[in-house]
């Protein structure tokens, strides 16, 4: 592919992301704070750059993987280690593609301000952690115009397998909360389950093997089971290492919420979700810990 990608954060997602174009014979000129981060990527085959900006000014595509929507508008918008942003530095019509997970509003932002700056822009959050990325096998959630999508495709299918489509500009990071939320109230529904099971005296297999097999069947049951045992792969099994950090959990939590306020939806359980995840990062030692840990919290506040 005579496509040349300028990578913009290569921490532990955008480092193997990198490292994937760049077996795929894509040209990636890398930049981030964080020296030991370049250094990884150098090895990896990423031409290492000094500033975002010169990255950005040689590249046809300019992904951002950052931790939030401050540090993407501030890596677009200006004095980024005192040197120009990405909006000022990057070719006219080049494609702004970013794919951390940051709010609707955030990515609509970072829309605009690419667009006013003559470029083209896409929001592509992803899902299936550090894992998926190593592997290759990220989904991919794009918001966008359809040409910019047909653009990007091609080094989305590097990196990934799943790749949706899901309209404009901050429609992929609307299906990635979406998604996330279904996913907190789920893992939660399936841990009050087995601690209101332990409370009958119902085993954790048997609840396992009816739930399993009708209409409690779910992700968050099925492979992310919150007790050891009936899914041997689940992080439960190895006291609950991530898998995907509560801190994460908590974090895309955040965004849901933002957006439920800003629509005005009444997304109950939503809000819950965010609120006990919250606790659970901030209160029960879950930040480190798997998600799905928030079962043991559960268990201790009912005194059992
Ligand atoms: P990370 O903290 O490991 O990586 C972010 C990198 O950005 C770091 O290396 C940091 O030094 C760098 N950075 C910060 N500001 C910068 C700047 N101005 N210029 C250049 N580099 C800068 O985070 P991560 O786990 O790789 O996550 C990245 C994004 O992907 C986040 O938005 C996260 O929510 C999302 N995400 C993460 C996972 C996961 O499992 N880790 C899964 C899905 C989505």
């Amino acid at each position: 592919k005579d496509t040349t990608v300028a990578f913009v954060g290569l921490g532990h997602m955008g480092g193997p992301m990198a490292a994937n174009l760049v077996k795929a014979g894509v040209t990636v000129l890398g930049f981030d704070v964080v020296p030991a981060a370049l250094e990884a990527a150098a090895q990896a085959g990423v031409t290492v750059m000094p500033t975002a900006a010169e990255a950005a000014a040689q590249a046809d595509i300019v992904l951002t993987m950052l931790p939030s929507g401050t540090h993407v508008i501030a890596a677009y918008e200006d004095s980024l280690n005192g040197t120009r942003g990405i909006l000022r530095a990057a070719k006219k019509d080049s494609i702004l593609l970013d794919c951390s997970t940051i709010s609707v509003d955030e990515a609509r932002t970072a829309a605009e301000l690419a667009h006013a700056a003559g470029h083209r822009a896409a929001d592509a959050p992803v899902s299936g952690g550090v894992v998926g990325a190593e592997a290759g096998t990220l989904a991919f959630m794009v918001g966008g115009p359809e040409d910019v999508y047909a653009d990007v495709l091609p080094i989305l299918e590097v990196m990934g397998k799943r790749i949706v489509h899901c309209g404009g500009n901050g429609l992929g990071q609307a299906a990635k909360v979406c998604n996330n939320m279904i996913l907190a109230i789920s893992q939660i529904a399936v841990a009050e389950a087995f601690v209101l099971g332990e409370g009958l005296g119902l085993s954790h297999q048997a609840l396992f093997d009816v739930a399993s097999n009708a209409s409690g069947q779910c992700w968050a049951l099925t492979t992310n089971c919150p007790v050891p045992g009936p899914v041997p792969s689940s992080p439960a099994n190895r006291d609950y290492q991530p898998g995907f950090a509560g801190a994460l959990m908590a974090k895309d939590l955040g965004l849901a919420l933002a957006a439920i306020e800003a629509t005005g939806t009444a997304a109950e359980l939503g809000r819950h979700a965010e609120e006990i995840y919250r606790r659970f990062r901030d209160e029960d030692g879950g930040a480190g810990r798997d998600f799905s840990g928030v079962i043991t919290t559960i268990r201790e506040r009912s005194g059992a």
